[in-house]
């Protein structure tokens, strides 16, 4: 049996819920312990517990996050209406994903993980392509209402002092329609590019950001002069070390570029359109259960898991005694992003070459045509198929982990 690797520095491991907390248990088991000796400091972010300790254990988590550097997250219920009653809760908790990511100011960052057997709907497109999405402000915290009949609209600001400093027509209405308020922070839109400049040094991608600064003067404006002073301040020599460009254009330019080009950026954007077109991406490149997602705050954090949620439907066919084919990829991904970070972090090669063996192991399996059955009907027809319940896909992944770094 060979040495275990060892590790310096712990991880934070946030455990979840429903079927994504079954799969965790598996990969540990199956992928993790086997090889690593595992540090972790565990929080368990099911929704019982976050019940049991009312939230104080997401908070806690996050602190830890801050504290330690990286994390890695299994999915979680956000609590409804309908969760309420089927676990009892004495309130209808905050998403954990919210209250992490404002605990740590940061910037979600989606990539799809893409294996040669699965073709993007875009043909050209050979290498992922990752969204980053501000997520704070403009219309979805925006105030708006339908004017009801003719009338004027202004847009007032009264200063700290209670001076009224500006006061602009937006429309002289004739006729009855709808008017919205939107706004957003400095703070927020440098901590949005202190993440998204940080997170591509760190990937060595290039930083694609789009906006409409030729019809939005001072708003998109804004976010684009942002964006270039911190460039030209504290990234421009990194990106040129590491070989990588960040550059910016208007959003429809950049959906044209994007669409013709082979991949391979990380493209920002705006709240809106970060939150469609991840959708247009994630539909592109094939499947949910294949989508990475990591939180990086401005000053280098990093908090991995995947990008779907807790497979509920899965789950209860789970309880009832079935077998199911649920696709673990993103969560195995999860790990190896958080690994192989800690590794980069501490300057421990071994733990890093592991991070990257697993992934490998993961995309040979499915490349050689051993996959969970969302995949199957995705291959490219010819290629073959050998659809698997989610064990019997940890093994094959684990033999050939086994191979590798025998
Ligand atoms: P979901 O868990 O992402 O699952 C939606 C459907 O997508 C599944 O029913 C399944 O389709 C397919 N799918 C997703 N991941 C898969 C995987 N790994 N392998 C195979 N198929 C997969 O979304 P949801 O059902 O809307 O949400 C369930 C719970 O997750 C909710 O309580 C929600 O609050 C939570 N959630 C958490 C996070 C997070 O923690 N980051 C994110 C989103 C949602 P089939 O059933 O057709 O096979
Ligand atoms: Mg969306």
């Amino acid at each position: 049996m060979m040495k275990k690797i060892q590790m310096t520095t712990p991880l934070v491991e946030m455990d979840g819920d429903e079927m994504t907390r079954i799969l965790w248990r598996m990969i540990k088991d199956e992928l993790l312990l086997p090889f690593v000796d595992l540090k972790t400091e565990y929080y368990d972010l099911g929704l019982p517990e976050r019940e049991k300790t009312r939230d104080q254990v997401t908070v806690d988590s996050a602190n830890a996050t801050k504290k330690y550097g990286v994390a890695v997250k299994c999915a979680t219920i956000t609590p409804n209406k309908q969760r309420v009653e089927e676990y009892g809760l004495s309130e209808m908790w905050k998403s954990p994903n919210g209250t992490i990511r404002a605990m740590l100011d940061g910037t979600v960052f989606r990539t799809p993980i893409i294996v040669q057997n699965i073709r993007p709907v875009v043909r050209n497109w050979q290498k992922p392509i990752t969204i980053a999405r501000h997520a704070y402000g403009d219309i979805y915290k925006a105030t708006e209402y339908r004017v009801p009949s003719p009338g004027k609209a202004e847009l007032v600001f009264t200063d700290a002092t209670g001076a009224e400093t500006f006061r602009q027509t937006v429309y002289d209405f004739e006729c009855p329609g709808v008017l919205q308020g939107s706004y957003n922070k400095d703070s927020s839109i440098r901590a949005f590019a202190h993440s998204c400049f940080r997170f591509a040094l760190s990937e060595k991608k290039d930083l694609w950001f789009s906006a409409k600064d030729t019809i939005s003067k001072q708003y998109d404006q804004t976010f684009k002069l942002i964006f270039e002073e911190i460039f030209e301040r504290d990234y421009k020599a990194l990106f040129e070390e590491a070989g990588i460009r960040y550059f910016y254009t208007l959003i429809d330019d950049a959906v044209a570029r994007v669409i013709r080009s082979e991949g391979g950026m990380i493209w920002a954007c705006k709240n809106y359109d970060g939150d469609v077109m991840s959708d247009m991406i994630s539909t592109a490149f094939g499947s949910l259960a294949m989508m990475t997602s990591v939180l990086v705050s401005p000053d280098g954090i990093y908090e991995y898991e995947a990008a779907h949620g807790t497979v509920t439907r899965h789950y209860y066919r789970h309880l009832a005694g079935e077998e199911t084919s649920t696709n673990p990829v993103a969560t195995i991904f999860a790990w190896t992003g958080a690994l192989g970070k800690r590794g980069e972090l501490d300057g421990d090669a071994a733990l890093t070459n592991f991070a990257k063996a697993l992934e490998k192991a993961c995309l040979d399996t499915i490349e050689a045509g051993t996959m969970t059955k969302d995949l199957a009907g995705l291959v490219t027809p010819g290629s073959p198929v050998n659809a698997v319940n989610t064990s019997a896909f940890l093994a094959a992944v684990r033999k050939r982990l086994e191979q590798a770094l025998a």
